[in-house]
């Protein structure tokens, strides 16, 4: 449940829930292509339709947040400050299909590989939460009205987590994830999806029905 106010009128009484409904996207494998890591700005590609899907949401008020693990700083694989590039490079590539993000997140770490600070265990890895609670201050969203979207177990679990809706893409890890390892998730998705932009009809058709909370 999100916060909820009650506005008192002198006849009635109106319930009116606090906060933006968001669409929380996963990066690699939702958004870009899958390549394992992105350890260079040329290997970040957009997802066919990926920058129509985001424009649709924008187009419907939707905040659009990204929520992204990038254990490859912990791991050596790239430098932290190769992260902004990339992410200015997605902004660039999604504008090109007039299409905007209202926030990005990151956690840098891993709790086991490489050196401190990275090598830590944070709170802002997915499944844990602790992306959210960053976003959900600056942007003041309510998760409850939410979705996640992404191609891995972690996403899925994640979006549960934190009282959203979650849907699972078969690109990027998805497809694999899905066929061989959805038995062990700790959560199953609400919908699985071809790919960003059916996840999105679906949670745009679940909103013209009503059913979103
Ligand atoms: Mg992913
Ligand atoms: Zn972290």
């Amino acid at each position: 449940m999100g916060r909820v106010e009650y506005i008192l009128f002198p006849n009635s009484v109106i319930e009116h829930s606090m906060g933006n409904k968001a669409v929380f996207l996963d990066r690699d494998g939702t958004i870009n292509e899958e390549v394992g890591y992105v350890n260079h700005l040329e290997r970040f590609i957009l997802i066919p339709r990926a920058g129509q899907a985001i424009r649709l949401l924008n187009q419907h008020d939707w905040k659009t947040v990204v929520v992204t693990n990038q254990s490859g700083v912990a791991r050596g694989y790239f430098p932290e400050s190769l992260i902004p590039q990339v992410h200015r490079k997605m902004e660039d590539l999604l504008k090109q299909d007039r299409a905007h993000l209202d926030g990005i997140y990151y956690c840098p770490h891993h709790p086991e590989i490489g050196v401190p600070p990275y090598r830590q265990k944070c709170s802002c890895r997915k499944p844990s939460t602790g992306l959210i609670e960053e976003a959900e201050k600056e942007l003041d969203l309510d998760p409850s009205k939410s979705y996640m979207v992404g191609d891995r177990g972690v996403d899925i679990e994640f979006g549960h987590q934190i009282g959203a809706k979650a849907i699972l893409v078969l690109t990027g890890y998805g497809k694999g994830e899905w066929e061989y390892y959805r038995d062990q998730w700790k959560s199953q998705p609400d919908y699985v999806a071809e790919d960003l932009f059916e996840a999105v009809q679906w949670i745009l058709q679940q909103e013209a029905l009503g059913f979103s909370r």
